[in-house]
């Protein structure tokens, strides 16, 4: 059951990830710009003699268990890389191991980096199961002290803030729909059930050429939500397309970031307009375009939302029409900066770069429109309106057609 929200449209004025920034930078930058944890040991003193560390085959080896503990579930055997003399932080790593043990991984490896004094910089890779089509790689750390026999991890890196993911959690879980995993504290089975849905009506407009299921993170609070999103907040938008950030700069994995506040705000039919619409941007590789011009990015994706919910265009784009029932027309199509975040007309961007692609679609049919979108991303738009629909210019005619539907 979904729960009830005050209008299909209260939150957000627009339906989708309303942030080409975030749509762009995905999540790279986020490390560092939010600590998580708020129970990460204090940076410490060096003791004398500290920058005579473990040496890299050591904590490889070590690391090497550890990962393979992850896998197989073996918590006494991650455990075992833990120094005993550090409560604190044994604590943590219990709780972490708790967390990991509840996420689907194919793969999940630390490697070292470098190893400067106690303190190794690791390189963590991981891939959720029957998901991840390549590694999500992010940079951690470890501190290590002298045991026994040899090495093991005594702390966190202190003031050094490992990349932020769903484990920082110790909440966290995972739910497994037909089509998608949901990552994350809250109402998981809801947003897997929404989206599994969802994956139809896609396929419906883009064709089966995609991958038809997709990952969404569902953080427990707003803070975790904006270090996920590389430290912005979330607030006013409902989910947010995010490319995972490789530490080495890699293309990561497609993520649909759902905000914890916005969705409990939301309707049915915001949901589904809202989750159509990311899904969309997975659908098409829009994280990862900086290419097609936005109007098509963000008016195809709320096309495919809006396309059979039978939503009039005055209800979904309310604010453009009252700006058009006041005989204020928009002079052309939104470009880029339109989209920015905290553009004075965002919401009616949203609104027109919607209305173009339905009259596309409805003119010169769903095809066409697909067709253009990926001409778009190839070539100038001009080339592409030209090649795809003959016309050079839709300018006048998406003027007419917003007087026609809003009017
Ligand atoms: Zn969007």
């Amino acid at each position: 059951m979904e729960a009830d929200a005050p209008g299909p449209f209260a939150f957000p004025a627009h339906s989708g990830c309303g942030r080409r920034d975030l749509l762009l930078a995905g999540l790279a930058g986020a490390a560092g710009l939010l600590g998580l944890g708020g129970c990460r040991s204090a940076p410490r003193e060096k003791p004398p003699g500290a920058a005579a560390g473990p040496g890299r085959a050591e904590v490889e080896a070590l690391l090497e268990a550890r990962s393979r503990a992850v896998l197989e579930h073996d918590a006494a055997r991650f455990l075992a890389t833990v120094h005993s003399d550090e409560p604190g932080f044994r604590a943590r790593q219990e709780e972490l191991f708790t967390a990991l043990s509840r996420l689907p991984f194919a793969m999940w490896r630390e490697h070292v980096t470098q190893v400067e004094g106690p303190l190794a910089t690791l390189r963590l890779a991981y891939r959720y199961r029957g998901f991840d089509t390549g590694d999500v790689v992010l940079t951690t750390y470890l501190e290590l002290g002298r045991a026994d026999g040899g090495w093991l991890f005594t702390g966190d890196g202190g003031d050094k803030e490992d990349a932020p993911e769903s484990w920082a959690d110790p909440d966290v879980r995972a739910v497994r729909g037909e089509s998608c995993l949901v990552v994350g504290r809250g109402p998981l089975e809801q947003v897997a059930d929404r989206l599994d849905r969802c994956v139809p009506a896609v396929t419906a407009v883009v064709g089966s050429g995609w991958a038809r299921r997709a990952v969404a993170l569902l953080p427990g609070d707003a803070d975790r939500a904006e270090a996920l999103a590389g430290g912005r907040p979330l607030e006013g938008i409902a989910a947010a397309p995010t490319a995972t950030p490789n530490a080495d700069g890699s293309r990561g994995q497609d993520r649909i970031l759902v905000s914890p506040e916005g969705w409990p705000r939301l309707n049915a039919l915001g949901r589904r307009v809202v989750l159509t619409h990311e899904l969309t941007h997975v659908a098409m590789g829009s994280a990862g375009d900086d290419r097609t011009p936005m109007w098509l990015v963000e008016g195809f994706a709320d096309h495919v939302a809006y396309r059979d919910t039978g939503t009039p265009p005055a209800a979904a784009a309310r604010e453009l029409a009252e700006e058009v029932a006041r005989g204020e027309l928009p002079g052309g199509l939104p470009s880029r900066a339109d989209f920015a975040t905290g553009a004075p007309r965002l919401s009616q961007a949203y609104q027109e770069a919607w209305l173009a692609c339905r009259m596309v679609a409805g003119r010169y049919g769903e095809d066409r429109l697909l067709r253009l979108y990926r001409e778009a991303g190839r070539r100038s738009e001009r080339e592409a309106l030209h090649e795809v629909l003959g016309v050079t210019d839709l300018t006048g005619p998406w003027r007419a057609y917003l007087r026609e539907e809003l009017g």
